[in-house]
């Protein structure tokens, strides 16, 4: 025994830190394997009926009306339920939005970096604003983001998941429509959509499973789509077609489906599972700033991220032990992103207060034994 150990989970699963696929909610979990042999109505699984059968129609109106309800999306803005990950929209955002155009990227970490890097290679794009030279630690303060006229749009990423720097309050503003990768803290507080052209995420953090990615888009933006490019990259093919072009991600969208119900049933509002993440992630920042410098937290405070907590250990020999003797407390996915270093815990909506408490834990224990 290497320190104080953690309460186990039911099932004996892990507490797990993992920044994507991450955790998924239990009951979730239960109920799609309750489902899996036998759908109520299909008499079968949701992998083995049509995209086009009355049974998944029912589910994918009411994943649809259950996310538009958890955001209060307005009737101006089309849902699309795609493939290609978050990284097929890099590409995507910028054939549909911006040829012949020059689109902003405000640069806080290696995602921003890398979808500018894909748009970079259809269209003209302009560095609105980094935080490179200081390795990605920060997001610009209200004001400083200088926006030129005649932009395409302003792309950026609300929560940048391996730095775990974050955007807080309002959205940068600026003429050109914005378009928000927010695949890391997407449905993890409430978000005015309205203020927004686009915002897409990848599903395996805090929607559901990997395969599926979630779309936003502004009616108004689907007319600026090049009329010559291949119908599946054009977002307007998907809207036009109920996410149903071709076969969407059925299982994503079913298990999408039921996380937003756990969501809409256990918080009921985005505000308070915003609440419950800030008291998570409060835990474990409580813990590094507790430390006498112990630990040291990567991002500034002023936008550190809720949901991917980094942070570095004073005496980084410690860094393998730390991680082995999490391990051995049932404290998994732990890891920082090779990048950045040290540690990363990552706590999405469906990580319980109690996994936040028993790494918070952990971490007093080691650096009481250890510093
Ligand atoms: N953007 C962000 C903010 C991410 O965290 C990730 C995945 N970790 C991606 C984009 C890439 O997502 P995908 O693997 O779905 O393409």
């Amino acid at each position: 025994m290497t320190a104080t150990a953690s309460k186990a989970l039911p099932h004996g699963r892990i507490h797990n830190f993992s920044a994507g696929p991450g955790a998924m909610p239990l009951p979730v979990l239960e109920q799609i394997k309750e489902e899996l042999l036998h759908l109520p109505g299909a008499r079968a699984s949701v992998l083995e009926i049509s995209h086009r059968s009355k049974d998944f129609d029912r589910i994918l109106s009411e994943t649809e009306a259950d996310l538009r309800r958890l955001y209060g999306i307005g009737p101006d803005f089309k849902v699309a339920f795609l493939q290609g990950g978050a990284s097929q929209q890099f590409a995507m955002v910028p054939m549909n939005f911006s040829v012949g155009k020059k689109a902003g990227y405000i640069l806080t970490g290696a995602w921003g970096k890398k979808a500018m890097k894909e748009a970079k290679t259809v269209v003209d794009t302009q560095v609105l604003w980094t935080g490179e030279e200081k390795n990605f630690s920060s997001v610009p303060k209200p004001g400083a983001v200088n926006i030129p006229a005649g932009l395409s749009y302003i792309h950026f990423t609300s929560n940048e998941t391996i730095q775990g720097v974050q955007f807080q309050g309002k959205p940068p503003v600026g003429e050109a429509p914005l378009v928000c990768d927010m695949s890391s803290d997407f449905l993890s507080r409430p978000v005015d959509v309205s203020r927004y052209g686009m915002i897409y995420a990848g599903a395996q953090k805090n929607i559901g499973p990997a395969g599926l990615t979630v779309a936003l888009i502004r009616e108004d933006m689907l007319a600026r789509i090049p009329e010559k490019m291949s119908a599946i990259f054009k977002y307007s093919t998907h809207t036009e077609a109920d996410s149903r072009y071709n076969t969407p991600p059925v299982f994503g969208i079913y298990a999408a489906g039921l996380v937003f119900k756990w969501m809409l049933e256990t918080y009921g509002s985005l505000d308070k599972l915003e609440k419950a993440n800030r008291e998570k992630s409060a835990l474990i920042y409580n813990a590094i700033e507790t430390s006498g410098g112990f630990y040291k937290a990567h991002a500034e405070a002023d936008c550190r991220s809720y949901m991917n907590v980094t942070w570095t250990l004073a005496d980084s020999g410690l860094e393998a032990e730390f991680l082995k003797e999490a391990a051995a407390n049932d404290l998994s996915g732990l890891e920082g992103h090779r990048s950045v270093g040290g540690m990363r815990a990552s706590l999405y909506n469906a990580v319980p207060r109690e996994s936040a408490e028993a790494l918070a834990g952990f971490m007093t224990d080691f650096k009481n034994r250890k510093g």
